[in-house]
């Protein structure tokens, strides 16, 4: 279900983040390095080509909540842009390195002039992020972010498993009743 707030929809859907083809940005939970690897990183390096690598690698390494932008090649969207999310009860502190990923890949969109943009749950699988404690920090962080957008209208979190999208539905329900 879609949420309207400062005019920007917020909308949990549940699928595979490299099949988002009505959306302007994805977001990759990228590695330092930028490399492909395991998880939503190696589905979206494999989905856009070698080139993608070619492209991001020089970009790396980036530190722990950072954003930087790539073209996204095969990829039916327009840009990808990489973060990297804290390693849990490694990189501290965890809430605010998390909440810094989804400001600086919103504002880094934002400044592209992009009116849409689609997240996966950064750090909730290999780097081991609880899911409903991130979900809480995602989406409290977009909500402060929101003011300062100028483009963007549309913001999806694109969920792979059904619990985790349930888990997004409900903390969305309880931030916007
Ligand atoms: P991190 O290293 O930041 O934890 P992962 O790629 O291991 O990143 O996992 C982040 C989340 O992305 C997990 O919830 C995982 O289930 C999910 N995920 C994996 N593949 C996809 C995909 N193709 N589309 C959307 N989400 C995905």
């Amino acid at each position: 279900m879609a949420r309207l707030i400062n005019h920007i929809e917020l909308i949990n859907r549940q699928g595979d983040i490299t099949k988002q083809s009505d959306v302007d940005v994805i977001v990759n939970a990228a590695n330092a390095q930028l490399r492909t690897g395991g998880g939503v990183a190696g589905a979206i390096h494999r989905a856009a080509g070698p080139d993608l690598e070619r492209a991001a690698i020089p970009l790396g390494p980036i530190q722990p909540g950072e954003a930087v932008i790539t073209e996204a090649f095969r990829l039916p969207n327009k840009y990808i842009i990489h973060c990297l999310g804290p390693v849990y009860g490694k990189d501290k502190p965890e809430a605010k390195i998390l909440g810094n990923c989804y400001r600086e890949a919103l504002k880094l969109a934002d400044d592209y002039q992009m009116t849409s943009i689609a997240f996966p749950a950064i750090s909730t699988g290999i780097f081991g992020y609880p899911v409903e404690e991130a979900a809480k920090v995602a989406f409290s962080s977009i909500m402060a972010i929101l003011p300062e957008l100028k483009s963007i209208r549309k913001i999806y979190f694109v969920l792979f498993g059904d619990n985790d999208f349930r888990i997004h539905e409900e903390e969305l329900k309880r931030l916007i009743p």
